[in-house]
């Protein structure tokens, strides 16, 4: 069945797959959804006993119906081969329940690197299947962990650039680290004054300029976006869901059609949609947790029903959560008002109006699949602290953000599934923050030598994409104001 694309803004935009990753925002503002959420048309335990590029095609075909089955499983096999450290790709870590998705074994070691393997494949074909002979320029706002997997990924591809907005900051030292060190003729890399929600409210407005878009085409560009906008980020990341359920069936920790729950640590909404989308295909996911940091607006909105991102901007330790407007949720609220572009829109305009906006009591009904709490900083590092010591694993802070609200989850309900907290990040990418929450004495040592530390406690080899920065020397340093943004583009791409 073809699945074709619409926008969350009006009615009459209909777009195939390859259109709508190659465009990444609709005209309108709007984001792509698929018209309809398609089942899986393989069981679960047929996909438990396939390998991730396997179970990968299974649930991408379903979604992105205009690629050829061998145009798909070029770019899967492309995307998910020895860049990662092990050959599960996303391995489902633990004993018992909860069990720990651990998504960053990855080239930039965080989660960014499931979608954005691929990406840059996708798009490609994406352009070649509809013609277009401009060079493509992807552009993107990063809370730090999209920007480096992002540029990792479209370095030295013919026909691209791609230009990093990044909070100058509100990164962690490795993360920034990673992202002015990369190489390749066509990256670009940029801090600006300002924080995550300014870099991507100023690249949602480059991306609605006409005259903009009228100026980059008589010079032979046009924009995407690799940022989760994309429909072509949110796909690949259905998959590790639906992996993950047939991990747990093939080592017999859960029983044919039981259910489980998902724990997601949230910032832009996009892995958690991505659940959710895996539970309309008939992934048995009970509860979406949805673990928010200090900037709880999302927690917030779970418990109320309004949306307010007007009160302050906390930068903690989970840095890729802080996000005050999760672009992603939009894909939701469109659902929950009956796939209503006016509803959906209409609460946009409010939106970008006053700062917040209401759902209906009908609305808030269709959320009883969610349950959202959050984590304060003092109990982010405790649980990395408790989970040390309990089993000698060490996590992240944004995996550790998810693990604290599942306390408080199971705390509140006494409800015993069992779950799945998604793991985002390596430790080694947050390695100041997660090892001085396992003892304030290390807060003494340099990042690297931090680093070596982390190696000795955990027992878990340095991963590459930290031995890489070491020593690479710094190869971006432009800074800009958030209101330069678009001044700065055009110098980049000389127009
Ligand atoms: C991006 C990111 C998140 C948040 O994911 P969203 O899809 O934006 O909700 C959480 N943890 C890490 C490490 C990330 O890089």
């Amino acid at each position: 069945m073809e699945i074709l694309y619409k926008s969350t803004r009006s009615e009459d935009t209909e777009v195939k797959a390859s259109e709508a990753i190659l465009k990444g925002l609709a005209n309108d503002g709007g984001l792509f959804v698929p018209e309809s959420i398609p089942a899986l048309d393989k069981s679960l335990e047929e996909l438990s006993t396939m390998t991730y590029q396997e179970v990968a095609y299974e649930v991408m075909k379903l979604f992105l119906t205009d690629f050829t089955e061998e145009e798909l499983k070029t770019c899967i096999t492309r995307a998910y081969d020895s860049k990662f450290d092990t050959e599960v790709i996303a391995p489902v870590t633990g004993k018992e329940s909860p069990y720990f998705l651990e998504l960053y074994h990855g080239a930039t070691i965080a989660f960014k690197d499931m979608a954005l393997s691929i990406l840059p494949h996708l798009m490609i074909t994406a352009a070649k299947k509809n013609h277009v002979d401009n060079d493509i320029v992807i552009l993107t706002a990063t809370s730090g962990d999209t920007g480096k997997a992002a540029l990792a990924g479209f370095a030295d591809v013919k026909g691209t650039k791609i230009i990093v907005f990044y909070p100058k900051n509100g990164v962690s030292p490795i993360q920034e680290k990673q992202m002015v060190t990369q190489k390749g003729d066509n990256t670009y890399v940029v801090g600006i004054h300002g924080n995550f929600d300014d870099a991507q409210t100023g690249v949602k407005t480059l991306f609605s300029d006409k005259e903009l878009a009228d100026e980059m085409a008589a010079k032979g560009y046009q924009f995407s976006s690799a940022n989760s906008i994309n429909i072509g980020r949110l796909v690949p990341q259905v998959v590790y869901y639906v992996y993950a359920y047939a991990q747990l069936l093939q080592k017999n920790e859960i029983q044919k059609g039981e259910k489980i729950n998902v724990v997601v640590p949230t910032g832009n909404f996009g892995n958690i949609l991505a659940g959710f989308y895996a539970k309309n295909m008939g992934v048995p996911i009970d509860k979406l947790i949805c673990a928010s940091n200090d900037n709880k607006v999302l927690y917030d909105f779970f418990s109320t029903g309004t949306y307010d991102r007007n009160r302050e901007f906390v930068l903690t330790t989970s840095p890729s959560m802080d996000i005050l407007i999760s672009s992603n949720l939009e894909r939701l609220i469109y659902r929950i008002a009956g796939n209503s572009a006016e509803k959906n829109a209409e609460l946009m305009v409010s939106l970008s109006a006053k700062g917040s906006y209401d759902i209906t009591d009908t609305m808030k009904k269709e959320l009883k699949d969610f349950y959202g709490n959050y984590a304060t900083e003092k109990e982010t590092a405790e649980i990395i602290q408790e989970l040390y010591q309990k089993d000698g694993y060490v996590i992240d802070t944004h995996t550790a953000v998810a693990a604290a609200v599942y306390k408080k989850y199971t705390a509140d309900t006494k409800d015993t599934t069992k779950t799945v907290i998604v793991s985002t990040a390596s430790p080694y990418k947050f390695g100041r923050s997660v090892m001085t929450a396992i003892n304030g004495k290390y807060d003494a040592l340099s990042d690297f030598d931090l680093i070596d530390e982390l190696e000795k406690i955990s027992n878990v080899k340095v991963p590459n994409a930290i031995e890489e920065i070491r020593k690479a020397p710094v190869l971006h340093n432009h800074i800009c104001e958030k209101d330069q943004m678009k001044k700065t583009v055009k110098e980049f791409l000389n127009i």
